[in-house]
């Protein structure tokens, strides 16, 4: 029996959604898929009013709010990548974004006083885990979540699984450029993912990875910002300074088996800059990085030179 492909777009998490799927039952798995993502948004959404995080924030400074396992575990693994990124990342920067507004019609330059106070609030070791009733609690008044940074990867992580349970073959499953390849393609040759030119709009590459089973999660300063007196105002926010990230990169690709590791990664070194990021990266096995810097250079992990071809001769200097 010929196996069908099947593609499904939608709207979810604040983003495009683009299933492609091959497989017998792939009708069902997109079904399934779908009201999985629309189920997360739901629980981890700092904009809808009923989400399971919204309730934490409203309870901020005062009780805890018991939530799914879900919301549970990625706010964990949050947790994990603050850590390990020393503030970088940081779960607790909703005031900042919401100060902010980027990508956003409100989106303007905040006042450096509002800037300062809404740092104060930014402090991942203000999160208070509790696994006896999975219960979160937020230490201080006023203080908020916001999942948008790694949430994506979990997401992708889900559909994946579900497309296990449907026995797919081959899927490649697209929530907002935050790529999980899924098998092999359908004639069973690696899935080609292009990386964005971060100094060009969508659907441009700058080189081509061949990936199975692989997650791919880009964080870029070219889809969400805006400019003012000639500098870009982007959507990642570094917790020390209360404003958008300055590091040389303006690109970081993160390539792993699961893409809440990728999303929460990407999001994070971002904001380390180059050198420091590069290392971290080396220092994890089973994960890779591409990083595209302001001067047009492209720096890649040890582990991925035999899959990843630069297809625009600019960015081969270094
Ligand atoms: P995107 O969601 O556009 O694919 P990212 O995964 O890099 O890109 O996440 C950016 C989002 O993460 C922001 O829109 C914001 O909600 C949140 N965020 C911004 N700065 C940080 C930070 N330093 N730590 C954690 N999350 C952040
Ligand atoms: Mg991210």
């Amino acid at each position: 029996m010929i196996k069908e492909t099947l593609t499904a777009s939608s709207y979810s998490l604040g983003t495009l959604i683009n299933l492609r799927v091959q497989g017998n039952e792939a009708q069902r798995a997109i079904e399934e898929a779908l009201g999985r993502l629309s189920d997360i948004d739901d629980k981890m959404s700092a904009f809808k009013d009923t989400s399971e995080i919204s309730k934490i924030n409203l309870k901020a400074g005062r009780t805890s709010q018991i939530v799914g396992k879900d919301t549970y575990l990625v706010i964990k693994e949050a947790i994990k990548y603050s850590r390990l990124l020393e503030g970088a990342f940081d779960p607790t920067i909703r005031p900042l974004v919401s100060l902010w507004n980027i990508g956003t019609e409100q989106e303007e330059m905040p006042e450096e006083c509002e800037v300062d106070n809404m740092l104060q609030l930014v402090n991942y070791k203000d999160v208070i885990l509790d696994e006896s009733n999975s219960s979160i609690r937020l230490r201080r008044e006023k203080q908020a979540l916001d999942l948008g940074g790694i949430a994506k990867g979990y997401a992708a992580d889900e559909v994946r699984d579900i497309f296990y349970k449907y026995n797919i073959s081959s899927a490649l499953i697209d929530l907002g450029g935050n790529i999980f390849a899924f098998g092999g393609k359908e004639d069973g040759t690696p899935w080609r993912v292009g990386i964005q030119d971060p100094f060009k709009t969508r659907g441009e590459f700058m080189g081509v990875l061949s990936v199975t089973n692989k997650s791919v999660v880009t964080s870029g300063n070219y889809e969400k910002y805006f400019t003012k007196a000639g500098k870009r105002f982007h959507h990642i926010i570094d917790p020390k300074t209360g404003y958008p990230s300055i590091s040389k990169i303006i690109s970081a690709t993160i390539i792993s088996d699961n893409s809440i590791d990728g999303d929460g990664l990407s999001t994070g070194v971002y904001i380390i800059g180059i050198d420091k990021a590069m290392r971290l990266i080396e220092s994890i096995s089973g994960v890779e990085a591409i990083f595209i810097t302001q001067d047009k250079k492209t720096y890649v992990t040890s582990g991925i030179n035999n899959i990843f071809t630069i297809t625009n001769k600019e960015f081969l200097g270094k």
